[in-house]
C-alpha cells in the first residue's frame, strides 16, 4: 500500500524569533512526506522549477520518498513562501507568496500515484487538489488541507473540492473562517454537510481535536522546550495521521483508529518544530517516535475515580 500526496514543493524564507533563514527546502507537500515516509511509501505530486537540484531530491530521496511524479518545469521558478513569527507561535504573518512553476500546472500522475490506498491533497490550490483527486479513484481514504489564502481567494472551488474528500485537516481558526461559524462544533457540522465524515482541527501549540460519526477526539500538543520553527507542524501532523491509516490497510477506519492516528500525527508534527524548515526530520528516527507516543499516551492517560459529589 502506499500513500500519494500532492502540494506544494517550496523554498520558505521564515523568520522567527530564534533565527532567520533566506532559501530553504519546504513546501505543504514535503513536510507531508517526510513525515509520512516513516509508514509507508510516499509519492510525491508537484512541479518544481530550475532552482530546485540535487540536494532538494536527495533530502526526499534519503526518506525512500518517490519523486518520479515531480515535474521540473524549464525556466520555471519553484514555488516560493516567505513568513514570519512572533513569540506567538500560534500568530504567523505571511509576507509572500510567490505561485511560479504552480501557474499552469497539470497534474499527470503516474500508476503508481494514481493507485494509492491514502492520498493527501495538501495546501495547494484547490482546483488542482481536485484533479489529483479525480485520478485516485480507487483511493481508500482522502483527506484535504488548506488556508486562509485560498478560502479568500477560491472559496467556492474549495468548497466542491472538499465535497469529494473523506476527511478535512484544517486550522482551527481557519476551518471557522471557512464555515463562518464561531466554534468548531458548528463548524464540523457545516463541513459534514458538505461531504467529509472526518473533521480535524489543529490547534496549533493546543493540539489537535477530532469530531467523526463517533463522535469527538482531542490531544494537546507534546509539551517540549524547545519550539524553533513551527512551518510545517499541520503537514508534519498531516503526514503521521495519514502515514498510520495508510500503514492499516486492511482494518475499519473507525475512531479508535482514527484515534491512533492522532497522536501519530501530534507526535511527528512536535518533531518537526524542534528546528528550522526541514532540519530535524532528517535525522529522526523510528524509536525516537516510538518512545515518543508512549510518552504522549502516559502524560494524556487519566483515570475516573468516582467522588462523591455535593448538589
Ligand atoms: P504549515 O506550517 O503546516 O501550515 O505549512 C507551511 C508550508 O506551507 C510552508 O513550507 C510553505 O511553503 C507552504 N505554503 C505556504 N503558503 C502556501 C500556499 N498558499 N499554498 C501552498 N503552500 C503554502
Amino acid at each position: 500500500m502506499s500513500v500519494t500526496v500532492v502540494g506544494s514543493i517550496a523554498f520558505d524564507a521564515v523568520k522567527t524569533p530564534f533565527g532567520t533563514r533566506e532559501k530553504m527546502l519546504g513546501g505543504s507537500a514535503v513536510h507531508f512526506s517526510l513525515a509520512a515516509s516513516f509508514f509507508d511509501t510516499v509519492h510525491v505530486v508537484g512541479p518544481v522549477g530550475d532552482d530546485f537540484g540535487e540536494d532538494e531530491y536527495d533530502v526526499l530521496r534519503a526518506r525512500g520518498v518517490d519523486t518520479a511524479d515531480i515535474e521540473h518545469v524549464a525556466g520555471g521558478q519553484t514555488f516560493f513562501w516567505a513568513g514570519e513569527y512572533g513569540w506567538d507561535f500560534n500568530d504567523r504573518k505571511t509576507l509572500d507568496t510567490q505561485l511560479g512553476v504552480f501557474e499552469g500546472f497539470e497534474p499527470k500522475l503516474s500508476e503508481h500515484s494514481s493507485g494509492a490506498d491514502v492520498v493527501f491533497l495538501a495546501n495547494i490550490q484547490p482546483d488542482l487538489q481536485r484533479q489529483v483527486r479525480a485520478q485516485c479513484s480507487d483511493a481508500r481514504f482522502v483527506a484535504l488541507d488548506s488556508m486562509n489564502f485560498w478560502i479568500e481567494s477560491a472559496k467556492d472551488s474549495l468548497i466542491e473540492t472538499i465535497s469529494g474528500v473523506d476527511c478535512i485537516l484544517f486550522n482551527d481558526a481557519e476551518l471557522k473562517q471557512l464555515t463562518e461559524q464561531p466554534n468548531l462544533v458548528l463548524a464540523a457540522r457545516q463541513v459534514r454537510e458538505w461531504g467529509p465524515s472526518v473533521i480535524v482541527a489543529k490547534q496549533g501549540e493546543y493540539g489537535a481535536a477530532m469530531i467523526t460519526d463517533e463522535g469527538f477526539f482531542g490531544l494537546p500538543a507534546f509539551p517540549l522546550e524547545t519550539v524553533i520553527d513551527p512551518t510545517g507542524a499541520g503537514d508534519s501532523f498531516a503526514g503521521g495521521f495519514m502515514g498510520y491509516i495508510a500503514a492499516h490497510p486492511g482494518e475499519a477506519l473507525d475512531h479508535d483508529l482514527l484515534r491512533r492516528a492522532m497522536a501519530y500525527g501530534t507526535t511527528l508534527a512536535s518533531f518537526n518544530v524542534e528546528a528550522f524548515g526541514v532540519e530535524r526530520m532528517t535525522t529522526l528516527t523510528s524509536d525516537e517516535i516510538a518512545e515518543r507516543v508512549s510518552d504522549l499516551q502516559r502524560i494524556t492517560h487519566f483515570i475516573e475515580k468516582p467522588v462523591a459529589l455535593r448538589d
